[in-house]
């Protein structure tokens, strides 16, 4: 039985129900790489396939800390090592109540893939906590973050593991976490990315995954002769930091942003969304979408009790291209199939494995140019290593340096997709491309690494 059989019998047998979205990232993965490994023995020899999907160590720990009520909280922390072939652990942290260890190791197995993508030298990892963030006080998000920290420290430094942001952690957590970091340790090492900018972040890291992500897009528009994203009709989920940055540079290039979401519903706003009220009520207020038809009642608020079975609102709007940033698999096989008869060309994951296999199919069937995460969404990772460069040499590069290199980079990634997609005999598909150019860089590494 060949590896790529061996392995896909491992999955269909698999029954715990935690690692099911590990095992949907792991499997696209073997499927597409088994070109690679049947054209060269030495995958097989070295075994790289049975090593990489385990990881190198799996971290969890108790995070204990005390509310404003004087109540005694308990949560569990996890880290994620998956892969350092490549270089330090790097990979973000996730605050959410549907944290486990099942969905860090999904997403850490991407991280490997996609950090090997953008040919810096990041490992894999990722990390975070079952911990709640909403609703919870400014003192509670601090108390919570240093009580993580408390543990985490032990496994972390700016050669060995940099953590980063994800769902539920931006600016102001990465803020405290290097704080208690620095208390414990006393010393201030570029140990986290993402850091505000007056203490060693990097300008254009919040912008970074969403611009990178409109940037992938126009390279493949491109490459693929198709139009350009100019005037079109883009339809977006999520009102999160990707969500807001695909808005915003979406906007920048003349692009018409008609929609975005939260968990609790869609907003449809035909005139193009306004970003400000967007920033206000998501980043300074931290309230529902559903306050945005307070001011422009023209707009349309679609809750989640509306959607119908297995279909998004957000998914059934006319549009040129979308961009699914909020979570994982919110793109269904029906939500395919209504993007496609909205006269859809174009989708680009600024979330990590927001399509479900059925829609990736129905996509890639239907001649839809396709961009993975793992290649779209790399630009967040990418300015996350420029900053670890600024950190250790001291230095601040200014937004143009960034944004021009963050540009480079994406076109970079793009070329490499499709390069690796026309190699393998699978042109035109950047699932393949992508899965088969990650996993080479790091396969390679790791066979001269020995075992
Ligand atoms: P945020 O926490 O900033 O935003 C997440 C957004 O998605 C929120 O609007 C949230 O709504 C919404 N959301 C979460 N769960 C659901 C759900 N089940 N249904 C509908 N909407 C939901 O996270 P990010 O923007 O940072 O991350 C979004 C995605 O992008 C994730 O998959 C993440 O892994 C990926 N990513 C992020 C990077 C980064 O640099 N931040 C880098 C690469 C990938 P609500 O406010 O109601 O919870």
């Amino acid at each position: 039985m060949s590896i790529v059989q061996n392995d896909i019998k491992k999955l269909e047998t698999s029954n715990c129900d935690q690692d099911k979205v590990f095992y949907q990232a792991m499997e696209e993965v073997i499927y597409s790489i088994s070109p690679l490994l049947e054209s060269d023995e030495k995958y097989k020899k070295y075994a790289v396939l049975e090593r990489l999907v385990v990881p190198d160590r799996v971290i969890k720990f108790k995070v204990t800390w005390l509310d404003d009520n004087n109540n005694i909280q308990v949560n569990t922390g996890y880290r994620v090592q998956f892969n350092n072939a490549l270089g330090p652990y790097k990979g973000g942290l996730r605050f959410h109540p549907s944290v486990n260890e099942g969905i860090l190791k999904f997403l850490g197995f991407e991280q490997i893939l996609k950090n090997a993508l953008t040919g810096l030298p990041i490992g894999g990892a990722k990390g975070g906590s079952d911990f709640d963030p909403k609703g919870k006080s400014d003192f509670e998000i601090m108390k919570f973050c240093s009580a993580f920290m408390t543990e985490l420290h032990k496994y972390i430094g700016p050669r060995i593991d940099v953590p980063a942001g994800d769902i539920g952690v931006g600016s102001r957590e990465i803020g405290y976490l290097f704080g208690e970091y620095k208390k414990i340790t006393s010393s201030y090492d570029g140990v986290l990315t993402g850091k505000p900018y007056m203490f060693g972040g990097s300008l254009m890291r919040p912008e970074a995954t969403g611009y990178g992500v409109v940037y992938f897009t126009q390279t493949m528009l491109d490459m693929e002769n198709k139009e350009s994203l100019v005037g079109k009709i883009c339809t977006v989920s999520g009102a999160g930091n990707v969500a807001l940055h695909v808005i915003e540079k979406l906007l920048h290039i003349g692009a018409i942003p008609v929609s975005c979401s939260d968990s609790q519903g869609t907003i449809y706003d035909s005139r193009g969304v306004d970003l400000e009220l967007l920033k206000e009520l998501k980043l300074e207020k931290r309230v529902s979408l559903e306050r945005y038809i307070e001011v422009h009642t023209e707009a349309k608020y679609i809750p989640v009790s509306d959607y119908n079975q297995g279909e998004h609102a957000v998914w059934n709007i006319q549009c040129y291209a979308a961009f699914p940033c909020a979570t994982q698999n919110e793109l269904t096989e029906l939500d395919a199939l209504n993007l496609i008869a909205n006269g859809c060309t174009c989708v680009s994951e600024g979330a990590n494995m927001p399509s479900t296999p059925e829609a990736i199919d129905v996509f890639l069937n239907h001649q839809v140019c396709f961009a993975p995460a793992k290649a779209a969404n790399a630009g967040g990772v990418a300015v996350s290593e420029f900053e670890m460069s600024q950190n250790a040499s001291m230095q601040r590069w200014s937004f143009e340096k960034v944004d021009s290199k963050l540009k480079n980079i994406m076109q970079q990634i793009c070329k490499r997709v499709v390069l690796a997609a026309r190699d393998y005999g699978v042109e035109g598909n950047y699932v393949d491309g992508a899965n088969i150019a990650g996993f080479k860089k790091v396969a390679d590494a790791m066979i001269a690494e020995g075992i």
